[in-house]
């Protein structure tokens, strides 16, 4: 197959990979189809009639490739340039991020609380088989009662015992008793933000204005409004739900893994079956414009207590003056899950999103009438939760989809949250193309097997 003929199912970021790549290296035959009439999936950005500008949830960039950087180089027109200032209000108080390296301003019995629990689990042999078993193990009872676990469960809407703890990696800082110590006692804190830590972002549109951008590439080649409605591996054909027929040798899917077994053909019942073992969680995503200026230079704060319904509020007012219609105004951007563990009333959402940003301090209660303002998304799938039968359930779908033909990649496609933010899932789908055209091994995405735990894992 020197010129396989290639269809791609969604123009999110690793479908847009892919077509980039694709036109790139000068290959012809290929489409991508996307069911919605834009494109950029979950890191899209949007308008609302009133001039403000929404990410989809706080989205930062953070590459780990240089062939991503340069693309973002190519990409990017005017952008500004942040520091990562992160910061965690708890105990009615702001503390900086990473929570565990700057817990002095805590309440004294917290502080208590979470220096013996981490001295008492140094002193233990522990053999976590759960997420939550790891942090109780690795921080501590102290750290995991009073942030870990009711911080983490806001996020994945999943309890800490049905998920894994392969997924760590870089992506939870982990502690050294030496720190905190140093914080508690010499009063030295440890914040997440200084020169290693900027992060561009587009001037104008978002990061959708990225995607946007990466469209000019491909657009004879895209069909938007395109939904897939079935597959059938053994004629090689890919029906879309306005009737027509797209045959494929190599077929490249970014729609949820589970979403696309449900809608293929001769599926054998294991495959279908391992489906089961798939978590994922949902949210409601609420921006608040606000009259007033933003009086910070916070990026984002997260949220562990019950108290409120987010998990995050993102200043995005602070990210570019192009998110708000007029200068001297606020935009949050905030971030609320939700499961059939944690159900989340839309009804009410919006109001109890503004309540939290009052009772928090981040809006004063005279704000309420500078509203000018609000807005809803409310994806049914935004995080895919790193379950503990995750990798097993993996490890049977993935390589029966190779066998037809088809790689499944990116954030919902792969189902790997820890290869899933823009980076990894841009990458993927450029690997993908580099892997039927060049040959080349992928090293984004990695195999995982039935032993689930950590194979794989860099
Ligand atoms: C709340 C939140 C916060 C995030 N924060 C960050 C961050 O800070 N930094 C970061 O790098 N990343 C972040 N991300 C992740 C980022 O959004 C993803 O990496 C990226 O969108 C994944 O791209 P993708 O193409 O794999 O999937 P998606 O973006 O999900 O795109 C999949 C595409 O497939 C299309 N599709 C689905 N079904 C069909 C069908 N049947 N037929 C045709 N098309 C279909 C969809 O419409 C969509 O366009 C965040 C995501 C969320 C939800």
């Amino acid at each position: 197959m020197s010129e396989p003929r290639i269809v791609i199912i969604g123009a999110g970021p690793t479908g847009l990979g892919a077509g980039y790549r694709l036109q790139e290296l000068g290959h012809e035959d290929w489409v991508i189809l996307e069911a919605n009439d834009y494109v950029g999936g979950l890191a899209t950005s949007f308008t609302d009639e009133a001039g403000f500008t929404y990410d989809i949830g706080g989205h930062v960039m953070f590459s780990h490739y240089s062939y991503y950087d340069d693309l973002v180089d190519k990409l990017m027109e005017e952008y500004t340039e942040l520091q990562r200032e992160a910061w965690v209000w708890m105990e009615d108080r702001f503390i900086p991020y990473p929570f565990q390296n700057n817990i002095r301003d805590l309440e004294p019995q917290t502080v208590y609380d979470c220096v013996t629990g981490l001295l008492e689990a140094q002193r233990q042999e522990h053999n976590p088989t759960n997420f939550g078993e790891w942090v109780q193990a690795v921080m501590g009872s102290g750290i995991a009662k009073h942030f870990m676990l009711p911080y983490n469960f806001k996020v994945w809407a999943t309890p800490a015992e049905l998920m894994n703890f392969v997924w760590i990696g870089e992506r939870v800082s982990v502690v050294d008793v030496n720190n905190i110590l140093r914080n508690v006692i010499l009063g030295e804190d440890q914040v997440s933000w200084g020169p290693n830590n900027s992060f561009r972002y587009p001037r104008q549109g978002g990061t959708g204005f990225l995607y946007n951008k990466l469209r000019t590439f491909i657009d004879h080649n895209l069909h938007l409004e395109t939904r897939v409605a079935s597959v059938d591996p053994v004629a090689k054909e890919v029906r879309t739900s306005d009737g027509r027929v797209w045959p494929y040798d190599v077929l490249l899917n970014t729609m949820p893994l589970n979403r696309l077994i449900g809608c293929t053909e001769s599926v054998p019942d294991a495959v279908r079956g391992a489906t089961e073992g798939l978590v994922w969680s949902g949210s409601h995503i609420v921006g608040v414009g606000i009259d007033r200026p933003a009086n910070s230079t916070k990026n984002w704060i997260y949220f562990p207590e019950p108290s409120v319904p987010f998990y995050r509020v993102t200043y995005l007012s602070n990210y570019s003056p192009y998110m708000t219609p007029e200068p001297d105004q606020t935009l949050f951007l905030t971030e609320t899950s939700r499961s059939a563990h944690k159900p989340e009333d839309a009804d009410t959402i919006v109001e109890r999103v503004v309540d939290g940003l009052v009772s928090t301090g981040l809006m004063e209660e005279e704000d309420r009438n500078r509203i000018a303002t609000t807005w809803l998304c409310s994806p049914d799938m935004s995080y895919p939760v790193p379950s503990v039968g995750r990798d097993a359930a993996l490890g049977t779908i993935q390589p029966w989809l190779r066998e037809q033909g088809i790689w499944s990649r990116g954030r919902f496609g792969a189902w790997l949250y820890e290869i899933g933010n823009m980076d990894h899932s841009t990458m993927q789908g450029v690997e993908f193309v580099n892997q039927v055209l060049l040959g080349e091994p992928e090293t984004v995405w990695i195999p995982r097997g039935e032993g689930g735990a950590g194979e794989g894992i860099r």
